[in-house]
């Protein structure tokens, strides 16, 4: 009895284990580093959880309502989780009830890529990570002032730094 319940304590603590803490063991994770991050569609299947990969690079969507971030108030900047970029400052997040963490702008321009996006018979303007193309959700014309913009960001993709 003893023995079993010592195991089950042992591991607790791995299956509670965050995504944000396992994406941090990323050797490709760097606040500090600028260059754009290029590696194979492997190597990031290995290195990023199954979540975060299936976001990231397959261009997935995390299901609405279910991020950290939709409704937190920390204070600090997101970053991308796979590679580390500066992406928002949490004073452009807004609380936009679309079920998504939204803000209202990036960090800076080049935080940031634009793609148009076509696809489900919408259109779109995707955003992407500028260092290293993650997927990141999308950008619509429906945000707050002064921009107008609502950056629609799967949680999934996303780490605080304070
Ligand atoms: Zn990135």
């Amino acid at each position: 009895m003893t023995l079993i319940s010592f195991s089950a304590c042992a591991q607790s603590p791995t299956k509670q284990k965050t995504n944000t803490t396992m994406e941090k063991n990323n050797p490709y994770y760097n606040p500090n580093r600028k260059e754009a991050v290029v590696i194979s569609e492997d190597v990031w299947k290995n290195i990023l959880s199954p979540e975060v990969y299936q976001i990231a690079r397959q261009k997935g969507t995390e299901r609405p309502f279910t991020s950290e971030f939709e409704n937190s108030k920390e204070v600090g900047t997101f970053h991308c989780v796979a590679c580390g970029n500066a992406l928002f400052k949490s004073t452009a997040k807004f609380e936009s009830g679309c079920g998504w963490p939204s803000f209202f702008e990036p960090i800076t321009k080049d935080a940031i890529i634009y793609l148009p996006d076509n696809s489900h018979g919408m259109k779109r303007t995707e955003v992407e990570c500028g260092k290293c193309k993650a997927h990141l959700g999308h950008v619509f014309e429906d945000g707050p002032p002064p921009t107008g913009l609502r950056y629609c960001i799967n949680g999934v993709i996303l780490t605080i730094e304070k």
